[in-house]
This record gives C-alpha cells, sequence and structure tokens, in this order.
C-alpha cells in the first residue's frame, strides 16, 4: 500500500512512474532518433543508481506505487539488474515494469520472473525482418523475436508496443493482430508522435486511433471492445477466440490525458508532469545541490499543483523549442 494518496491540481491522482535510465540505445528507430549526429548526454549527466533509489524512495512515500523503467534501451546502462533488484525492494513500491527493445533482454529474463516484474512492453513494430532492419537502421529481428518468446515462456505479461507509421508498416498491423491468435500477448497500436529529435514529417497525422481502429475492425469485424482498465491510455479490444488482446493508443489525438496518473523522470533527471511538456523541475541538481528529501519534496508538491490539463495545454506552455525531443530522452 502506497504512504499516501498523490493528486495533481486537477483531482487526478498520481501514482505511476516512468524512468529513463538512460538515453543511449542499441537501434535507431526513425520516430525517435536520428541516424546520425545523436549527442548523447556525458555520463555524469544520467542520475546515479543511488540517486534513483533516493527518488523513488521520496516518491513513493509520497504515493507513488507503480514504476517503469525505460529509456533509451535500459539494457544499454551497465549492471541494470542491480538497480531493478533495489527498486523492487522500495517500500511502496507494488509494481516495477519495464519497456525494452529486447535485443539485450533474453539472458535476463529468468532473473526478471524470479523479481517479479509485474510486465515487459517489448517494442516490434513489424514481423518482417527486413521492414524493421529499415526502421530500426538495425538488422536485429531475431533477437527481439527470440526475447518475446522467452517472455511469453516464462509467463511474464507481454505487451508489444508498435508504432503505426504511414508508409512503413501499415501491412503489419494485420500480422501482429494475428500474433493475439495463439499468444496471450497485448498487441498495443501507437500513434507516432513527433518525438524523433527532428520535428513532425506530416502535415497531419495519416495513421490517427480511428484509422487503425478501422482498418482492424474491416478485417475482423466481430471486434469486441473491452472495458478499459482504470488510467489506461489505450482502447482495448478482443477478437472473440483469441488468446490475446488488441490496444490503441491515441498518443497524437491525446484523448486520455483526463485521467492520466503519470509523471516522468527523463534520463537527465529532470521531472515531466506531462510528456509534452518540456520539462517542470531539474531534481537531479536539487539532489546535487545537497538539498533535504523534505526540500525535494516541496519541489516536488509544487510541480504536481501546477500540471497542464491535457497535452495540449503542456505544449503550449513550452517556452519555445516545439515538443520534438527524441523520445529516447524521455522514455514513452
Ligand atoms: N528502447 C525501449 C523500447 O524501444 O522499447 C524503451 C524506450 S522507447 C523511447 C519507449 C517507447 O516509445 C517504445 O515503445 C517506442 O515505440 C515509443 N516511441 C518512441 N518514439 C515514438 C514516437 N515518435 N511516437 C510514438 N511512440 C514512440
Ligand atoms: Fe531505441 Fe527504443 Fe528509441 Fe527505438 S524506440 S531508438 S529502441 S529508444
Amino acid at each position: 500500500m502506497s504512504a499516501s494518496q498523490l493528486y495533481d491540481n486537477h483531482g487526478r491522482p498520481l501514482n505511476y512512474l516512468r524512468l529513463a535510465v538512460t538515453d543511449r540505445c542499441n537501434l535507431r528507430c526513425f520516430y525517435c532518433m536520428p541516424e546520425e549526429g545523436i549527442k548523447y548526454l556525458p555520463k555524469k549527466q544520467l542520475l546515479t543508481f543511488e540517486e534513483i533509489e533516493r527518488l523513488i524512495t521520496l516518491l513513493a512515500e509520497m504515493g507513488i506505487s507503480k514504476v517503469r523503467l525505460t529509456g533509451g534501451e535500459p539494457f544499454v546502462r551497465t549492471d541494470l539488474m542491480s538497480l531493478i533488484r533495489r527498486i523492487v525492494s522500495i517500500e511502496g513500491i507494488n509494481d516495477v515494469h519495464l519497456t525494452t527493445n529486447g535485443i539485450l533482454t533474453g539472458p535476463y529474463i529468468p532473473e526478471l520472473k524470479s523479481l517479479g516484474i509485474a510486465s515487459v512492453n517489448l517494442s516490434l513494430d513489424t514481423l518482417d525482418r527486413e521492414r524493421f532492419k529499415t526502421i530500426t537502421r538495425r538488422d536485429e529481428f531475431e533477437k527481439t523475436w527470440t526475447t518475446l518468446q522467452q517472455l511469453l515462456r516464462v509467463q511474464i505479461p507481454v505487451k508489444i508496443n508498435a508504432v503505426v507509421m504511414d508508409g512503413k508498416n501499415i501491412d503489419d498491423i494485420l500480422p501482429l493482430v494475428e500474433l493475439t491468435r495463439q499468444h496471450p500477448v497485448s498487441v498495443r497500436f501507437i500513434e507516432e508522435m513527433p518525438f524523433n529529435g527532428e520535428g513532425n514529417h506530416y502535415a497531419s497525422l495519416p495513421w490517427t486511433y480511428k484509422k487503425i481502429l478501422e482498418l482492424i475492425r474491416s478485417h475482423y469485424p466481430m471486434l469486441e471492445r473491452l472495458p478499459d482498465p482504470p488510467h489506461s491510455t489505450s482502447t482495448n479490444y478482443k477478437i472473440p477466440g483469441h488468446a490475446g488482446d488488441i490496444g490503441i493508443i491515441a498518443a497524437f489525438s491525446r484523448t486520455f490525458c483526463g485521467t492520466c496518473n503519470r509523471i516522468r523522470i527523463t534520463a537527465q533527471g529532470v521531472l515531466k508532469t506531462c510528456l509534452y511538456d518540456e520539462g517542470v523541475l531539474n531534481i537531479k541538481n536539487l539532489m546535487r545541490e545537497g538539498r533535504s528529501d523534505d526540500e525535494i519534496k516541496a519541489e516536488l508538491l509544487k510541480s504536481f499543483s501546477n500540471r497542464p490539463k491535457d497535452g495540449f495545454e503542456a505544449e503550449e506552455r513550452r517556452s519555445g523549442t516545439p515538443a520534438i525531443e527524441s523520445m529516447s530522452t524521455i522514455g514513452g
């Protein structure tokens, strides 16, 4: 149980932290990072494991009970497992989740299972090796696929994240849906957002959640809507008789802000109270200035009490730069 309940200024409970442990990655997914010229943060700009542990402990005392580790690719951070071991034992943290591209994840799956990791989100935008190579700019499909099989074998709940990209992987939507026939996996189609480090390349988003849904429904007219779990960002569906289910995430259209329960901490230790804001509090600096736990909590509370009502308001509040930074620094 959380020590207390935390609410924002719009009365939304906050209980979910997504923390990027690094901005580095072993893939170059074109919707997330430019192919070249990426300037990674110097290592001393990343939160240390001690700082992450302290921060999560403070947030757990304030009411955060669920943590997702993301990145960049979390498994490129040296000794990630020692951080996970620390986090699962923090009082008040009930669920620890991971988002990974699966390339380096395989050897750690038995320990993730024994540590009780609640679920893994695996990024997989295509089932075709050549398209995987085009999208991620690396020829690593087999490793991600093997990781998926291993996760299913040990029964760690797994969600596949597939970003829907015009002209790139539309032919993969139905094969990905087909995965749910045999496998107890949740396949989530995500609207492409402008966070690729370069800006939006569409005048208007061609594949909105509505269009993705229409395509799936036209092939599976029996598609059933599932009830929304609390604070879900996806609308969820099931094809009768299939082992798994399907979700569609309106990440660009931003239909889910009204129930948003999440905060983010970027790889450089900056708090974001909305995916679309530009970072509202540098917590790493506070810790390195020697601020006390109570002082840091007070600063966090101030930010939680000034949360934009939705992603559009967060974008308006940005002081200059548009929302185009690489998702590898935000964590998704
Ligand atoms: N490297 C890990 C991975 O790929 O799963 C974790 C970090 S990645 C930034 C987290 C999630 O953000 C992935 O599922 C990825 O597909 C998603 N993502 C990245 N850029 C995106 C974009 N421009 N629009 C929508 N989703 C994006
Ligand atoms: Fe790396 Fe994940 Fe971004 Fe792809 S989506 S480049 S795997 S951080």
